[in-house]
């Protein structure tokens, strides 16, 4: 077995559980990112992983090897923090040498006076793996600067470049751009991807932002609370959520959740339309229905869902328009072009609509079901 098994892992911080018997398993050469919000454990699990933090029970498998009880330095794993852990005093050169020389130097060979002379071929060695890897990032003319004269976005890099020189079996990376400012962000999501594509390493990346989990990685765990509540391909998670946690939490802006009330056993109603489907095991009890902002269309027909608009929000590509809706507790947000947002302002009465092939349904427990026989979706509107 290659890639990496987290298994059963428990972990409590005095009363409180943190981890909840949680198994993961990553495989070699992906990209996978632990995403949920502040608090539910990614980093905890992360740590655990690197060898940072003792788990309360489970194990961690490393390529076939139990490593539940080996030290950090020989997981062979490489972590990339926020903060960089750059050497201020140091090259960027140099930074990157310093984990070669510890790990293949000895203690004389790395004395100031004699070290150079009696280890040249090595250092040689070494240099040239630091230059290589100074050429994947980008970095080779910037290897004679500190880190105080680099940008943030090549300090990032400068980090990677210290972690990778190592030839390491993963790359563990805790929340990494969340220092950056907001362009150099959405910047490195991409040189992130690329370099993760170039090296094929295994990547597990840890962040609260679901923007980024998204567009960067080959699998998401979707954490709440201690649990993995959903593991899957982003648009898999996207488009098939298991679970209303991960339906809201999952998307930006956040999904728009109906309550509705089932009539019969093949009829739900939601704003006094119908929507068919199998709602059998659903008598009595309640049932929500999700639909993303950006499935939610205008409509000339007087016969359709009522909305007041409440406030609008432009970000250029496309409008969010905040709306009211008679019978309906809180705003719905809805997606519009700006040439249809030309004829919306505040306070403006429209009505719209759904297709309910874009609506996900969810019972009582927060579990998402499928009512629709999956041979005959139709793109109905549902009035
Ligand atoms: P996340 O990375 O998802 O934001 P963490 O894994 O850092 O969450 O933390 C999970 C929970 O464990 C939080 O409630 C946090 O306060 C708590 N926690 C983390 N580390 C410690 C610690 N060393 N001592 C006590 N509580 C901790």
């Amino acid at each position: 077995m290659s890639g990496i098994f987290l298994k059963k892992i428990n972990k409590s911080f005095g009363n409180t559980l943190v981890l909840n018997n949680v198994d993961l398993e990553i495989y070699e050469g992906e990209f996978l990112t632990l995403v949920g919000p502040s608090g539910c454990g990614k980093s905890t699990l992360l740590r655990i992983l690197a060898g940072l933090e003792s788990s309360d029970s489970g194990e961690v498998f490393i390529g076939g090897a139990d490593m539940t009880k080996v030290k950090p330095a020989d997981r062979n794993l490489a972590m990339v923090f926020q903060s960089y852990a750059l050497y201020p005093h140091l090259t960027v050169s140099e930074n990157m040498l310093t984990p070669l020389k510890l790990r293949h130097l000895s203690t004389l060979e790395r004395f100031p006076l004699i070290g150079p002379f009696i280890s040249r071929e090595k250092r040689n060695e070494l240099t040239e793996r630091v230059r290589k890897t100074a050429k994947i990032l980008k970095l080779e003319s910037f290897l004679k600067r500190k880190p105080g004269q680099l940008s943030g976005g090549q300090r990032q890099r400068a980090a990677l470049g210290r972690a990778m020189v190592r030839n390491p079996v993963g790359f563990l990376m805790d929340e990494p751009l969340s220092n950056l400012d907001a362009a150099l962000r959405v910047h490195m999501r991409s040189e992130l991807s690329e370099l993760h594509k170039a090296l094929g390493s295994t990547f597990v990346y840890v962040t609260h932002d679901q923007a980024e989990a998204l567009t960067m990685s080959n699998r998401l765990a979707v954490m709440m609370d201690g649990n993995i509540l959903q593991l899957g391909k982003p648009r898999e998670i996207y488009e098939k959520p298991s679970d209303i946690r991960v339906a809201e939490f999952i998307g930006s802006p956040k999904i728009n959740i109906f309550s509705c009330n089932v009539i019969k056993s093949n009829q739900v109603e939601i704003c006094g339309f119908k929507i068919q489907g199998n709602f059998q095991h659903f008598m009595d009890k309640k049932i929500s229905i999700g639909i993303r902002p950006e499935h939610l269309s205008l409509t000339n027909d007087r016969n359709c869902i009522k909305g007041i608009i409440k406030h609008r929000e432009n970000l250029g590509s496309d409008f969010f328009m905040h709306v009211e809706s008679p019978n309906i507790e809180k705003r719905i947000i809805l997606r519009v072009s700006p040439e249809e947002a030309l004829n919306l302002q505040v306070d403006a009465k429209f009505n719209f609509n759904f297709s309910q092939k874009y609506a996900l349904f969810f019972n009582s427990a927060g579990k998402r079901v499928e009512v629709f026989d999956p041979n005959n979706i139709t793109n109905k509107k549902i009035a």
